[in-house]
């Protein structure tokens, strides 16, 4: 009889495109594992990420029944938990797919090694970017530091056709998989705004190319708009694959030309993906150390009360108020308006674009390891192909383009929803409306202060 193979899920929860998951079925008779890893140098999940994780895996627990193949989750240590299974179910091999946070990739080594001292049977995969971070180089055999060298080489490679839906198995009768979660009270509210899993990242993708694509190069920049895919917490959990994503757009582009340009931008904007991914693995810790060294030497300012502001949407300007709302009622936020609220908080508050980091990686669905201090610092001004220190976004003029009619503010925001659009970007030049707070920040003053600040550097 054969011995267990055993397929160690992470952050690639799908059983299409899924080549560990591919091996461990090549084997005959196939198990599934998934650990709440708790090692104390790893990052722990974030809130709104372990609500979704919760649900993402009990669909996946679902789906992976079908091709008769168990899930369980466990909690602990990663390598005791792992081996801990791999001796109850006798299994004679262990499947991954590649994941590259500095941390993660030492554990993964060193498992790895005591696998093959042990004589157990391992192999890792490429599956959760586009191309590996150690497959992109520069001429000078450099990693990359700036977005469109990055961008114009990935566009030109070759990127792997995705797996499809492994073959049946017998199928077996799905478990429901505990995290040890307890659905919170926000989790409902949440839900109200998610599909989660497989199945519904791929409608979404398809509804998207279908419906949407067409308008992305303009509509993506207004926050009141369903303009674009709505992918990224499905991509953060593995889900559904970039290369899946890719693949399907350049389907659509070639079956209909008229869509080929939108449908560019949106792969370049998927491209932004693994540029992160690239900083997540060359340096030392992108969430906590900036990549630029003189921006360790920042006097940032220690405003308890501004940053609880901001954290409640109270800062009394509308649009970052009504980012800062989305936020925390959906998990998620318009992109233009993560830029702004992020640059309110590190140049105008002054604080430390770590604190805002953290808030966001605590309530966004979509918390990425590589996206979101990779953003963060493109705001920030450390990043390496960061904005520069001097562009300070005013959010009243942004306001004033992007969400011109008010539409967005209005909709989270209903304090200011019943001044005239003139003026709803900027309710203290109407004397303030009731029940709204004043800006806790002048505009003018603030952006003087923050070019002081970056320029001593
Ligand atoms: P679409 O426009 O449809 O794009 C498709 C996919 O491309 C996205 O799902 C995402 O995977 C990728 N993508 C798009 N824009 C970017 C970008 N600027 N950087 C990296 N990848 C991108 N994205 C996350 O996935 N997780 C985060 O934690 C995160 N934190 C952010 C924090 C800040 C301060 C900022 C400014 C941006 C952050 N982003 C993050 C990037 C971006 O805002 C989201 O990816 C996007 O809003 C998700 O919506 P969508 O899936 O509809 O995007």
């Amino acid at each position: 009889m054969t011995a267990t193979a055993l397929v160690w899920l992470r952050n690639d929860l799908r059983v299409t495109d899924n080549p560990a998951l591919h091996a461990a079925l090549r084997h005959g008779r196939a198990r599934a594992i998934h650990i709440e890893e708790s090692v104390s140098r790893l990052r722990p999940r974030g809130e709104a990420s372990r609500w979704w994780l919760h649900h993402s895996l009990n669909r996946l627990a679902d789906e992976l029944a079908q091709l008769g193949v168990a899930l369980e989750t466990v909690a602990g240590e990663t390598e005791v938990e792992l081996f801990k299974a791999i001796g109850q179910h006798g299994a004679g091999s262990v499947y991954w797919n590649r994941r590259y946070g500095p941390v993660e990739r030492e554990i993964d080594a060193g498992i790895k090694a005591r696998l093959k001292r042990e004589g157990i049977e391992t192999e890792s995969f490429a599956a959760n970017v586009l191309v590996e971070p150690f497959q992109m180089a520069t001429g000078a055999g450099k990693p990359y530091s700036v977005y469109t060298p990055f961008w114009n080489t990935l566009r030109k490679r070759d990127i792997e056709r995705p797996l499809p839906r492994p073959r049946h198995g017998e199928a077996i009768r799905p478990r429901q998989v505990d995290i040890g979660y307890r659905e919170p009270d926000w989790g409902r509210k949440i839900g109200g705004h998610w599909e989660i899993g497989e199945a519904a990242a791929h409608e979404r993708l398809e509804r998207f190319l279908e419906q949407l694509v067409t308008d992305y190069p303009e509509g993506r920049d207004i926050p009141a708009k369903a303009a674009t895919s709505g992918l990224s917490p499905h991509l953060a959990f593995g889900e559904i694959s970039p290369r899946q994503v890719w693949h399907a757009a350049l389907a659509v582009a070639q079956h209909e030309p008229a869509k080929a340009s939108a449908i560019d931008k949106f792969l370049s904007e998927l491209g932004w993906r693994d540029f992160n991914y690239n900083q997540l693995y060359h340096r030392e810790d992108i969430a906590s150390v900036p990549m630029v060294e003189k921006y360790a030497h920042l006097k940032w300012r220690h405003a308890d009360a501004a940053l609880k502001a901001w954290q409640r949407g109270q800062t009394g300007i509308p649009i970052i108020d009504a980012g800062m709302r989305e936020l925390w009622e959906t998990g998620v936020m318009h992109n233009r308006v993560r830029m702004l609220t992020a640059s309110l908080l590190a140049k105008n508050l002054l604080i430390d674009w770590r604190k805002g980091e953290q808030w966001f990686w605590d309530t966004l669905v979509d918390a990425d390891p590589a996206n979101n201090p990779g953003n963060w610092q493109w705001v920030a001004g450390s990043g390496l192909d960061a904005s520069p220190y001097f562009r300070i976004f005013n959010p009243v003029t942004q306001g004033e383009r992007f969400d011109p009619g008010g539409d967005y503010v209005r909709r989270w925001v209903p304090e200011v929803a019943a001044l005239p659009d003139k003026l709803v970007h900027q309710p203290w030049e109407a004397g303030g409306v009731a029940n709204y707070p004043e800006p806790i920040v002048d505009l003018k003053l603030s952006r003087e202060r923050a070019l002081e600040a970056f320029k001593a550097l």
